[in-house]
């Protein structure tokens, strides 16, 4: 019998797709522009050791003061002139976002928001949960829609060693909870992955959220400005993750959608969803359709880039939102940063020259 012609699969495409935003808000790579990261404040509570370690963010590091840091009507308009280019999703960050004062209206505002088609813009928040217990019944009336939760161990030794604040983790899981309550959907827990620190407690995580309707995801530990301590022996890669979850669970594969950033997986029982975030071992930068803007109005277009466009000097406008909305675009339109698939040359370039490590922006400042 004849075997049947094998049609190779179409190529992914990383090109532009004709439902997604104006070809005027498209960057170089051809990456439209879909959502903001808006960080709220610098300060954070905790003190997660790869993010904010205690000896460079001591009593004396110069966070900005409350006189830098944009108000919420000045926040609003940076995000009314994104939505007009077409942005949906607003996913307000920090440091940590809970300790913004009166962050509800800003989230109010926000959500009340709406895209040039009409359409609702969809508020989420990535939070350390630390306040997340007495602010989720508060912060869905406002409007917020998905939470992400970032919690690295369920052993509480581990988790105090990691925020460095002593930090119980059990307040954080009655911050999962809540929010689970308060009907703030979907809920998304990150873990960060060190290895020699919590890598043993992936399977754990997995077992606690199982059942629960939660969304369990691992990242891979980032080279981001801040810890010293980041070397790519401590990064464990999600197929070793993966590899380590498959040893005690079936997998499913879902089919992931454009601009996501993680690989998904049902356990195959149906208990658990689980997202794997490959930012080191495989790079993501062609679906990168983010773009980040510092609470004192500084637009970063990558997560790693040490250079920024200032939008705070475009506010003082009789329509700021417009004038932040030209500012943006050309900005995007001019956009061709992919650090982490550059990673290896440019830390390479780095060392060559003699400098350790390579500049990147502060975690804390632009909000993961
Ligand atoms: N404070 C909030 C929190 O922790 O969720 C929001 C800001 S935090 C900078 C945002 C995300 O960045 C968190 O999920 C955190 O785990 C992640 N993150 C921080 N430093 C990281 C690193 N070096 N590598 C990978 N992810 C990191
Ligand atoms: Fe704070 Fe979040 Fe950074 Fe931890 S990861 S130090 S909670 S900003
Ligand atoms: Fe996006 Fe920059 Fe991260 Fe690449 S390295 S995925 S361009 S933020």
């Amino acid at each position: 019998m004849q075997a049947a012609p094998v049609h190779p699969l179409p190529a992914v495409s990383r090109g532009p797709a004709p439902d997604l935003a104006p070809a005027a808000c498209r960057d170089q790579l051809g990456r439209p522009l879909k959502d903001l990261r808006l960080s709220v404040i610098d300060r954070c509570n905790f003190r997660c050791t790869y993010c904010m370690p205690r000896e460079r963010f001591g009593r004396d590091y110069p966070f900005l003061t409350p006189a830098q840091r944009l108000s919420d009507q000045e926040l609003l308009e940076i995000a009314r002139g994104f939505v007009s280019l077409g942005v949906e999703k607003v996913r307000l960050t920090g440091g940590e976002p809970l300790l913004r004062k009166g962050i509800e209206s800003l989230v109010e505002g926000i959500a009340s928001l709406r895209t040039p088609q009409g359409r609702q813009v969809e508020v989420a928040m990535t939070t350390n949960g630390s306040l997340l217990a007495r602010k989720a019944r508060s912060l869905r009336d406002a409007g917020l829609g998905r939470v992400t939760v970032s919690l690295d161990s369920l052993d509480d030794r581990t988790f105090r060693a990691m925020n460095d604040v002593d930090f119980p983790v059990g307040r954080v899981l009655e911050g999962i909870e809540a929010a689970r309550a308060a009907g703030l959907a979907p809920v998304k827990v990150n873990c960060v992955v060190e290895r020699g620190t919590n890598d043993a407690q992936v399977l754990p995580l997995i077992e606690h959220f199982r059942g629960s309707g939660v969304t369990l995801r691992f990242i891979e530990y980032m080279d981001v400005e801040g810890p010293s301590a980041w070397s790519q022996s401590r990064v464990v890669p999600s197929g070793e993750i993966r590899a380590m979850v498959e040893r005690a669970h079936a997998l499913v594969p879902v089919v992931r959608r454009a601009s996501e950033t993680s690989s998904n997986y049902l356990i195959a029982d149906g208990s658990l969803r689980l997202g794997f975030i490959s930012s080191v071992s495989h790079p993501f930068c062609g679906d990168c359709t983010r773009a980040r803007v510092s609470v004192d109005g500084r637009l970063f277009l990558c997560l790693f880039a040490t250079d920024s466009v200032d939008l705070r000097a475009h506010l003082a406008t009789n329509h700021p939102a417009d004038a932040v909305a030209d500012v943006v675009r050309e900005a995007w339109q001019a956009r061709g940063d992919r650090y982490s698939e550059l990673r290896e040359e440019l830390r390479e370039d780095r060392r060559a020259s003699g400098k350790r490590q390579y500049p990147t922006v502060r975690m804390s400042l632009v909000g993961g």
